[in-house]
């Protein structure tokens, strides 16, 4: 197999976070949000009488330890290893500038100079990059993303995307014809490398 330029998501792909923003927002204010909520603009999911207090809020834990301190995926580190000595490796997170530190401390610790740069396209803020723009700068090959926002954008440029694991946000009985599923890291790394 030839040498790619593999772009890979940040979180929910590297890092399970999505649960712990969830949890944590329950049990701080008594909500019932549930996964599947995740990306709903439903005011009384969240318990809340604006957008801006729902944002707020979880903004407030993105920035606590526990968030900032959470451990990847194991099979991730594995994968991740077995493919950098194959292809190069970039990440391209929706995270904004402010989880540059942790997210830089978490990434030297378990995945120590496995990318070639770490890209933060600010997803939820009033300067978004889009992941495509900066994918064709890159020129990316392929693209490793758990959100169907991001897979079909980068797909309409031309560029393969693997939708990685099952998640409530990312269900889609159709599929454009360069995004495919995979379930997990072992499926990535079977379908990435040369046996
Ligand atoms: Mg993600």
């Amino acid at each position: 197999m030839q040498k790619l330029t593999i772009a890979v998501d940040c979180d929910d792909v590297i890092v399970p976070t999505a649960s712990l923003i969830v949890d944590h927002y329950n049990k701080t204010y008594g909500t019932s949000v549930e996964l599947k909520n995740l990306y709903s603009y439903d005011l009384k999911v969240w318990g809340v009488d604006d957008d801006a207090t729902a944002v707020a809020r979880v903004d407030e834990y993105l920035m606590s330890d526990e968030y900032q301190s959470a451990l990847p995926f194991v099979e991730a580190i594995d994968a991740l290893r077995t493919l950098s000595k194959q292809h190069d490796l970039h990440i391209i997170t929706g995270r904004r500038d402010f989880l540059a530190t942790a997210t830089e401390k978490m990434l030297d610790q378990y995945f120590p100079d496995l990318f070639q740069s770490v890209q933060y396209t600010n997803f939820f803020s009033d300067k978004p990059r889009s992941k495509s723009e900066v994918c064709q700068a890159l020129q990316v090959d392929l693209l490793i993303d758990d959100h169907l926002h991001h897979a079909k954008v980068v797909a309409d440029c031309g560029i393969r995307v693997l939708l990685f694991g099952d998640y409530p946000w990312n269900t889609s009985s159709d599929l454009p014809a360069l995004i495919e599923r995979v379930k997990d890291w072992p499926a990535v790394v079977k379908l990435l490398t040369t046996s």
